[in-house]
């Protein structure tokens, strides 16, 4: 079985094509990949033209899979053993493409795995709703059933951060409910996604239900995204192109997952200790870059002396740098540019009166861990999403002012608080505008099952998480029956 995945245990030049109808599409015309720590070209990706891609949606939206669960159930299982007894070589093929180290790739190769059977179980689920009817004088003796339906066709778009967890996220769920999907991974980590691919037709996938598609956004995205044969669009990005996604869309069913700017509340009884080791791994894991980050840190004023002295201490011993190295706990962000741009960020936080300190230090795509204190909410690194490893603290004297800190965005993703004080946790619970709060948890903590997404710009309140996404997949169809 494994004979048959993509060699990707040795150093070579990957190369990969398109993948439509259970085949590679290499159509001479190619998107380049590199590494961000090496700058090498590590491989490259066959784009594919806009003649092909409306053949594509054509075939894919008259393919209709009619998998049993048990089959559905079956190919999932395999794909999730095939990555677990591969953990090594796919963390590899995420770190050549994206800079993370391998601590968080191989991190990332086992939430594929659980992603894979989480959808697995589900596809047994049928979630399946009865209502009597004689419940009324306007009723009668009859039962009304609800049933889920797969959609026609599905397109789906990733970002680069969580190069193949995204993908998985996005069609683990349509195999589970007999969906089909044309995907369009990140142009900037495309590889991990063709490996996915490759791997579910080897497990059993019908040609045509899931297609892969590279190319430039206008050919293939954009494409995508404006098709009427395609009836949900599905993205994970930024909060920018989700954005222009729901201008473009037109009539169809959208699935927004965009960005963030996730506070950690630090309120004054907190154990220190463990507020920074939340910090510490609520921010920096996998380059700092994930949607639900901590990018604030809100840090209570008689003990803010204390705690960011602590947190810097912590954060100076945080091991970044060559991502192949399996020592490290940090790699690079996804390119030069990016570390520059934060980079930027800083220095102009700095200049706004924020203190340094530590980090701020750049080589190339490499960004060292950094530390900003006596921050504001409307100082360059707050104000946006800074998708780069930098932990802000802002120091607050009440909880009320903590909130409105908090809320002051026009992000809503995910929210923490390290607190004992029940009164004041209830309480953010309750006021965060996010779609996440977790109490002495980093704000990104989640099963890949559960319910997760945000509101505001962080995308329209529908959840992902594998079983939200399983009825976001599907549409509802109610039918009655006489029943005496
Ligand atoms: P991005 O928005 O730049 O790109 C995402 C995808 O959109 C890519 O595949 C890209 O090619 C495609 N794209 C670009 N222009 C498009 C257009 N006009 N129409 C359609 N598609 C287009 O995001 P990124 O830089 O790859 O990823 C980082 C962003 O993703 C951050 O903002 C992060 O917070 C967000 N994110 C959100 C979640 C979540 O679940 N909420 C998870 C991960 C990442």
């Amino acid at each position: 079985k494994k004979n048959n995945q993509p060699n990707i245990s040795q150093d070579v030049l990957f190369e990969f094509g398109s993948i439509i109808n259970g085949k590679e599409h290499r159509s001479g015309d190619w998107l380049e990949v590199f590494n961000p720590f090496t700058k090498q070209q590590v491989g490259r990706v066959a784009s594919i033209n806009v003649e092909v891609l409306e053949q594509t949606i054509r075939k894919t939206h008259d393919t209709k899979l009619t998998l049993s669960r048990y089959e559905r159930n079956g190919i999932l299982n395999k794909m999730a053993d095939v990555l677990e007894d591969s953990v090594e070589e796919v963390s590899r093929l995420i770190t050549h493409e994206s800079g993370l180290s391998l601590k968080d790739t191989k991190y990332e190769a086992s939430r594929v795995a659980d992603v894979l059977r989480f959808s697995a179980m589900k596809a047994f689920d049928d979630d399946s709703e009865v209502f009597p009817c004689d419940i009324s004088r306007n009723g009668r003796n009859r039962r009304i059933y609800t049933s889920r339906h797969p959609l026609p066709l599905i397109a789906a778009i990733t970002p680069f951060n969580h190069p193949m967890n995204q993908v998985v996220h996005k069609i683990a769920p349509a195999i589970a409910t007999n969906n089909t999907v044309i995907l369009k991974p990140s142009e900037k980590t495309p590889l991990s996604a063709y490996y996915l691919a490759k791997v579910a037709l080897e497990c059993g996938l019908p040609p045509n239900a899931l297609n892969v598609v590279n190319g430039p956004v206008q050919q293939t995205a954009n494409h995508l995204v404006k098709h009427d044969l395609v009836s949900l669009v599905s993205f994970t990005g930024s909060s920018q192109i989700g954005k222009l996604i729901a201008g473009n869309a037109g009539y169809k069913k959208l699935i927004l997952e965009l960005g963030g700017s996730s506070a950690l509340l630090v309120l004054g009884d907190a154990d220190i200790d463990e507020a920074v080791s939340i910090t510490i791994s609520g921010t920096f894991k996998n380059s700092a870059q994930r949607c639900t980050a901590i990018r604030r840190v809100l840090v209570q004023e008689e003990i803010a002396d204390v705690f960011s002295a602590r947190l810097a201490n912590e954060v100076a011993k945080i091991k970044y740098g060559n991502p192949y190295d399996p020592s490290m706990d940090m790699g690079t962000v996804i390119n030069e540019s990016a570390a520059i741009e934060i980079e930027n960020r800083v220095n102009a936080s700095i200049a706004a009166g924020a203190q340094l300190l530590i980090g701020n230090e750049r080589d190339g795509a490499l960004y060292s861990p950094t530390v900003l204190d006596h921050m504001k909410n409307h100082y360059p690194v707050a104000a946006e999403e800074t998708f780069g490893p930098v932990a802000p603290i802002i120091r607050f004297k009440t909880l009320d002012e903590a909130i409105s800190i908090a809320n002051d965005t026009p992000y809503g993703l995910s929210g923490g608080i390290v607190s004992n004080h029940w009164p004041s946790i209830q309480k953010v619970i309750s006021a965060l505008e996010t779609g996440t709060v977790n109490v002495n948890e980093a704000p990104s903590y989640r099963l890949e099952w559960t319910p997760f997404g945000g509101i505001k710009d962080s995308g329209l309140g529908y959840k992902e998480g594998v079983i939200e996404t399983m009825k976001g997949y599907t549409y509802m169809k109610t039918y009655s029956l006489p029943w005496d």
